[in-house]
């Protein structure tokens, strides 16, 4: 049974957490870490509780500026109805985690910091040129999101370090995003596949888009090199089949119980095109206001 340290402060949770580098651990909603403890990957002897710390919880939007404090709990980005609107990708990626039940205690720190190849959070953070925001000993510092992420359950963060927010840009017109995801049960199951895209159109075209991948690679990624396959474009047949092979060229997924890594491989040339072109909808306002992607990524015949 761990100890269980409840800090007044930030400065005094990363003191306590840099005095023991290799006993304490920092906890959230505990999703994840309880789990761990459980089935032996984690074993601390102290928990350092971060869910008084209101300097490093809830969400503000400062014009085209979210900024997300990494206790940000994944219930309260589902609800909101302007990120709805804003962070489209972000709020139904929010909606398909876990239960409801697990969206009430997790937090979207804990989501990114657990570094799991097939978390939700990432790749539709990833769209939205998220920056992580870390106070550790040595003072804050911020890193592209994109860079966060090391290998499987490991990220940038040093003993001591914590995730206190994360910043991202969500433009109020012309833009929109979109997450999908292909499980095996359609939920309370981990993706097997996580996509997410970005599109923000000027005349008529699309000037700027990402696509990011989850459970397709060691670590969640954005696909590089696609701006020049889309930008310019209207998003033709051709251009979203020709975007969805290259991501799928761009992964390295394994195969495992979700799915072998050919078929991970097809998924994503099939969602890739398809969130490509939600988000196109969005972005020129043709996708009807409030109405979610298709679950498990597959349209509805209403949809089609
Ligand atoms: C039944 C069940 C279903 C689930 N379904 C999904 C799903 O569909 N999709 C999905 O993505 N996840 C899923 N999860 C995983 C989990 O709920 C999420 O990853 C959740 O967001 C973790 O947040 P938390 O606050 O509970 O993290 P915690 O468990 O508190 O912490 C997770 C890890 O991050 C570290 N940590 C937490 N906060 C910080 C911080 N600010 N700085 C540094 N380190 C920190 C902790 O030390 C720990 O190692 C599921 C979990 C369960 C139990």
């Amino acid at each position: 049974m761990a100890d269980v340290f409840i800090p007044g402060s930030l400065e005094e949770a990363v003191g306590f957490l840099t005095d023991h580098p290799a006993t304490a651990m920092p906890i959230a909603g505990g999703t994840d870490l309880l789990v761990d403890t459980r089935t032996g990957r984690a074993r601390p002897d102290r928990l350092v509780d971060l869910s008084g710390l209101r300097e490093i919880g809830g969400f503000e939007l400062d014009g085209e500026l979210l900024r997300l404090g990494a206790l940000a709990r994944i219930r309260s980005i589902e609800l909101d109805p302007e990120l709805g609107r804003r962070a489209t990708a972000l709020v139904e990626a929010a909606r398909v985690l876990g239960s409801v039940q697990i969206r009430t205690m997790a937090t979207v720190g804990g989501n990114l910091c657990h570094g799991t190849p097939s978390a939700e959070m990432p790749p539709a953070l990833l769209v939205h040129e998220a920056v992580a925001e870390i106070t550790g000993i040595g003072g804050q510092y911020s890193i592209p999101l994109a860079d966060f992420f090391v290998a499987p359950g490991r990220t940038v963060l040093a003993p001591g370090d914590l995730l206190t927010s994360v910043r991202a840009r969500v433009p109020s017109s012309r833009a929109g995003s979109c997450y999908l995801r292909q499980t095996v049960r359609w939920s309370m199951d981990l993706a097997g596949v996580g996509v997410s895209a970005s599109v923000h159109v000027q005349g008529g075209a699309v000037s700027n888009a990402r696509v990011a991948l989850s459970a397709v690679a060691p670590v969640p990624m954005l696909v590089a090199g696609l701006e020049d396959t889309v930008v310019g474009t209207d998003l033709a047949p051709e251009v979203l089949a020709e975007a969805g092979r290259q991501a799928a060229e761009a992964c390295s997924p394994i195969s495992d119980a979700r799915g072998t890594a050919d078929y991970r491989r097809q998924v994503v040339s099939v969602l890739v095109p398809r969130a490509l072109r939600i988000a196109w909808l969005r972005a020129t306002g043709s996708w009807p206001e409030g109405s979610p992607a298709p679950v498990n990524g597959v349209w509805t015949r209403e949809q089609r």
